[in-house]
């Protein structure tokens, strides 16, 4: 799989869940990708801080 099809997944799935497969791919992809991994890192970090900032309104 291509970083950019894995980065597209892992959007994904902060919205929506992924199917088993869709899951075991990227799944595969971040094992053996420190690039995709840091890059869901920082996603969810992202959503996080979002998340954060709507319980303060
Ligand atoms: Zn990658």
């Amino acid at each position: 799989m291509k970083c950019s099809h894995a980065m597209l997944l892992i959007e994904k799935n902060a919205r929506e869940t992924l199917s088993n497969q869709e899951k075991s791919l990227v799944e595969k992809h971040l094992e053996e990708c420190i690039d995709c991994r840091t890059y869901r890192q920082l996603l969810e970090k992202m959503l996080n801080a979002l998340h954060d900032l709507k319980e303060w309104q």
